[in-house]
């Protein structure tokens, strides 16, 4: 049985004040049923480290990582500093990336090697635009990021995390609805099982992300191959992020 995750992504949101009060509201949240993960900024995973201690359970991870290792990189954030950190996880691929850095799936499946180099588990964020849903391309553009990591072979597979963000519904209190992301998540888990045999695909976590709120991540968390959410705007709000992670428990 996969063991359903709730992974907050703060995006460029947050201060020492939200990281304070999130603190406070995850210090005494019950990991045991549901996986908890927090992607503050940069800057503040030292200092959530401080306020939540790994003891709680509660995982920290990047929003992004360098493709390399170490060196002249202005700017650029290594896996081992975030592990060093005390990070277990780091998004990978997220689309705002994908479409603000020219992120293609080349250089995705890059930085989900440098992850796995450091120890990192990569979570890997796929969806498909409105214009490609409109066009009836959202398993074309989905199967193709889909297959860029699958590529990598079931012993990289089985140590990742996919998040199926469609990117119409990204930030735009636009969610897919439930029947939507089965639909989509259900093909990712038949591919995984095409490539690389239904044993891994089975056991292949796949959250779903995109405008998830307390009011609707119960419904979107019950599909059967939804296996909890990425969440983005809804995770700066401590009481409604420990509502989310509550929806998730089986
Ligand atoms: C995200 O950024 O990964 C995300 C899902 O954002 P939101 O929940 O705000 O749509």
């Amino acid at each position: 049985m996969r063991k359903p995750m709730v992974a907050g992504n703060w995006k460029m949101n947050g201060s020492l004040a939200l990281v304070n009060d999130m603190g406070r509201a995850l210090a005494g949240v019950d990991c045991s049923a549901v996986d908890v993960l927090v992607c503050p900024p940069f800057p503040y995973i030292g200092p959530l480290r401080r306020a939540v201690p790994d003891e709680s359970g509660v995982a920290l991870g990047g929003q992004d990582v360098s493709r390399y290792d170490s060196g002249a990189y202005t700017g650029e954030v290594a896996g081992a500093m975030l592990a060093e950190m005390g990070c277990r996880h780091v998004i990978v691929g997220h689309s705002e990336r994908r479409a603000m850095h020219a992120e293609t799936d080349e250089v995705v499946v890059d930085k989900v090697q440098a992850a796995l180099r450091a120890g990192l588990t990569p979570i890997v964020c796929v969806g498909e635009t409105l214009e490609a849903r409109d066009a009836g391309e959202t398993e074309q553009v989905v199967g193709r990021q889909l297959d860029a990591v699958l590529d990598l072979g079931g012993f990289v597979v089985e140590k990742l995390v996919l998040a199926y963000e469609p990117v119409w519904a990204i930030g735009t209190g636009r969610t897919a609805s439930p029947e939507q992301a089965q639909a989509v998540h259900a093909f990712i888990r038949q591919r995984t099982a095409d490539a690389l045999g239904d044993e891994l695909a089975q056991r292949f976590p796949i959250l779903y992300g995109g405008s998830v709120k307390p009011g609707n991540a119960r419904e979107l968390f019950g599909c059967a191959d939804v296996d909890g959410g990425l969440i983005g705007g809804a995770s700066l709000d401590p009481d409604g992020f420990l509502e989310i992670i509550s929806a998730a428990r089986p």
